[in-house]
């Protein structure tokens, strides 16, 4: 493909001389395929029970269960984990190689990079307003929104006028604690006077981050948004249908086996079962993440009223997958109902559902494969520089390793997608009907307009 002029350029200035070869921060290893987290029913390989405290964790879900009976599974995913005492993310999670999963920023620089250049692109094709807030959901280790920045020094002079600021959206205390080592060198202060911002600090290259709980303690303004690997993370409800109609799926306690969570069905229909099933469902197997709704409808409602755009990153399908529920320990799979609280617990976003859920407050763009994105975006422009870059063959492996990664379909190039949100403006003249010879073009969105092209060339041959 030729890069349009202006990203070349851009990808230039942000990304080119300075942009020294560096070793992918995680080599990861071949199970590393597991970052992809491919597929698998609810069910994975049974394991050994974890260390003490997701004993703690199983007994007091045992013994909530015995007292109260069976818990949806969307109770069950937010206990494990975000649980205040031993949630799996509360604890810490397990991302990077030494962990349980590695993601794409945890793999390579280049990822945040490009990353970074669609925020800018963005930025400019609004007419670069005067200031702007970068918010990340559920931003792990910190590691992209610091490749981001280092994006956003590179284009110093560019952004020399537009005050930026950091907002980070994190639930657990240990993550939030290695987010601001990572991007504030540990410069980062608890701030229990404010009651939204838990914590407040300033970057290694002088931008203003704070920390929150909920996307709603986030300010109002002109906001990116940017949500990697978190809404799959995000609990759902699941629905079986049966005979007798709709059931929603339950954990419950294995009466055969002590010590141990089963799935059952709800005798009857449940609140959920009324709520999220569609009349005209062809599934037999259904998977809801009501409070992926509720964010999203949450980040539409902000891009209308002030502005911006959101990119969601995550593996997903737009409505068409049944039973994706699964679990990841040690970057095997993990069977969802053992020991609780010591394995990531995931599950497909669906993208249907989100775009639904916008209820047109915004327009959509995607989802589109990993792969595509990242090649419109200049990926193979990057790699080629970074080669260029160093004549040291391990290094030249590691690129080449990294790149495979991310962009080989049957790594993570197929299964993960990209979605965005913008202002209906920035897709289409709010006045073309009237004046349609008057108007200059609308700049392409960058990462998704390949894919405009494509379906372009796709009518003409
Ligand atoms: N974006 C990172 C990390 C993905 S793991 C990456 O790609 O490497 C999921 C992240 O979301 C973790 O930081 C986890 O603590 C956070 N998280 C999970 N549930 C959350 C919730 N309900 N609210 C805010 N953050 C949450």
């Amino acid at each position: 493909m030729v890069l349009p002029l202006a990203r070349r350029a851009l990808l230039a200035a942000a990304l080119g001389s300075a942009g020294r070869p560096r070793l992918p921060r995680h080599h990861a290893p071949a199970a590393a395929a597991a970052a992809a987290r491919p597929s698998s029913g609810a069910g994975g390989q049974p394991d050994t029970e974890g260390p003490g405290r997701a004993t703690a964790m199983l007994r007091h879900l045992l013994l909530k269960m015995r007292a109260t009976g069976p818990v949806t599974v969307a109770e069950y995913m937010r206990e494990a984990l975000t649980n205040p005492g031993q949630g799996y993310y509360t604890r810490g999670g397990g991302i990077g190689e030494s962990g349980d999963f590695v993601t794409s920023p945890e793999i390579s620089q280049v990822f945040g990079e490009l990353i970074g250049i669609w925020y800018i692109s963005e930025w400019i094709a609004a007419g670069k307003p005067k200031a702007f807030q970068l918010v990340e959901l559920g931003p792990g280790r910190g590691t992209l929104t610091d490749d981001i920045l280092r994006v956003f020094n590179q284009l110093a002079s560019l952004l020399s006028k537009c005050d930026v600021s950091i907002h980070l959206v994190e639930v657990s205390p240990k993550l939030s604690k290695i987010q601001a080592l990572m991007l504030t060198g540990g410069k980062a202060q608890s701030n229990p006077e404010d009651k939204s911002a838990y914590m407040k600090g300033i970057s290694k290259t002088g931008i203003p981050i704070s920390w929150y709980r909920d996307i709603q303690d986030v300010p109002p303004g002109y906001s990116f948004y940017l949500a990697h690997e978190f809404f799959d993370a995000l609990p759902i409800h699941k629905f079986q249908r049966t005979e007798k109609g709709w059931r929603e799926v339950l954990v419950d306690v294995d009466p055969d086996v002590p010590d141990q969570l089963r799935f059952v069905l709800s005798p009857s229909s449940t609140p959920a079962t009324e709520n999220f099933i569609q009349p005209e469902e062809t599934r037999d197997h259904v998977e809801v993440c009501p409070e992926a709704g509720v964010i999203i409808q949450r980040l539409a409602c902000r891009i209308e009223n002030d502005g911006g755009a959101a990119l969601i990153a995550d593996y997903g399908h737009d409505g068409t997958k049944t039973d994706t529920f699964r679990g990841f320990r040690n970057h095997k799979l993990h069977h969802v109902l053992r020991a609780p609280g010591t394995a990531d617990l995931t599950a497909d976003v669906d993208f249907s559902y989100l775009r639904k859920m916008t209820q047109g407050r915004t327009a959509t763009l995607g989802p589109i494969k990993q792969r595509e994105f990242l090649k419109n975006m200049g990926i193979d422009l990057r790699l080629q520089v970074l080669l260029q870059n160093s004549c040291d063959t391990a290094t030249h492996e590691q690129l080449h390793h990294s790149y495979d990664m991310l962009m080989n379909p049957k790594k993570m190039g197929d299964c993960f997608n990209f979605f965005a949100l913008l202002p209906h403006h920035r897709l289409v003249h709010p006045d073309r009907e009237h004046k349609p010879e008057s108007k200059s073009p609308l700049p392409p969105v960058a990462g998704f307009n390949e894919l405009l092209l494509k379906i372009l060339w796709g009518f003409g041959h």
